[in-house]
C-alpha cells in the first residue's frame, strides 16, 4: 500500500517533496503563513511523517492562495503550491472537505469559473459563490467602487483555447 508521502509525490508529478531541507524560505515569503495552522514547510514534514489525517483536516491547505511565491523562493524547486492543491483535492475526495465555513464553496465557484471561461470572471465567480454559500449581501456595497476603479470587469475575455482547459478538467476527473 502506498504511503501518504508516495501518494502526494505521485500526484504532484514533479520534484519529490523530500528534496526539502527545511530552510523555511517558502514560509518566510508566504503571505498567509501567519494565519496558517501549520507553516508550509511544516506540512512537508508532516507528510513525510505520514500524518495524513492531521494534514487533510488542517486549515492550512485552504488558506494557501496559490500565489506560487514559495516555489519561486525554494532552492530545491519543491512545488509547495502544487502540493497544497493536491492536498485540497485529497481532502475533498476523502470526504473531509474544508473546516472553514464557505471556503469549499469559494473553491468550487473559482474552479467552475475557470472551467466555463478558461479564466476567472470576478463578477460571475462572486455570483456563483454567493448563490452557493447563501451569503448574498455581506460585501455588496464594495461592488460599485470596484467597478468605478476598474477592478471588476462586466465582461471578461475568454481564453482562446477553452477546449484545452476543459480537457484538463476532464482528464483530472477520470485520473
Ligand atoms: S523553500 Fe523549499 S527547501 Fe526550503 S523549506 Fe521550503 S520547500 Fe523546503
Ligand atoms: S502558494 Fe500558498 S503556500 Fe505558497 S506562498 Fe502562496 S499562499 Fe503560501
Amino acid at each position: 500500500m502506498q504511503t501518504f508521502l508516495e501518494e502526494v509525490n505521485e500526484r504532484i508529478n514533479g520534484v519529490p517533496i523530500q528534496r526539502c531541507y527545511h530552510c523555511r524560505k517558502c514560509t518566510a515569503g508566504c503571505p498567509t503563513a501567519s494565519y496558517m495552522e501549520f507553516n508550509p514547510n511544516r506540512v512537508v514534514k508532516m507528510i513525510q511523517n505520514g500524518e495524513r489525517d492531521k494534514v487533510l483536516r488542517s486549515s492550512t491547505i485552504w488558506l494557501c492562495l496559490s500565489c506560487e511565491t514559495c516555489i519561486t523562493r525554494c532552492p530545491n524547486e519543491v512545488d509547495i503550491a502544487r502540493m497544497m492543491d493536491v492536498l485540497r483535492q485529497m481532502a475533498i475526495e476523502s470526504g473531509i472537505g474544508a473546516r472553514e465555513r464557505n471556503v469549499l464553496k469559494f473553491h468550487e465557484a473559482f474552479l467552475s469559473g475557470i472551467k466555463m471561461g478558461g479564466r476567472i470572471n470576478e463578477p460571475m465567480m462572486m455570483v456563483q459563490y454567493k448563490l452557493k454559500s447563501g451569503d448574498l449581501f455581506s460585501d455588496i456595497t464594495l461592488a460599485p467602487g470596484m467597478f468605478l476603479k476598474g477592478k471588476l470587469a462586466l465582461v471578461s475575455p475568454r481564453t482562446k483555447d477553452l477546449k484545452s482547459v476543459q480537457d484538463i478538467f476532464e482528464k483530472t476527473k477520470s485520473s
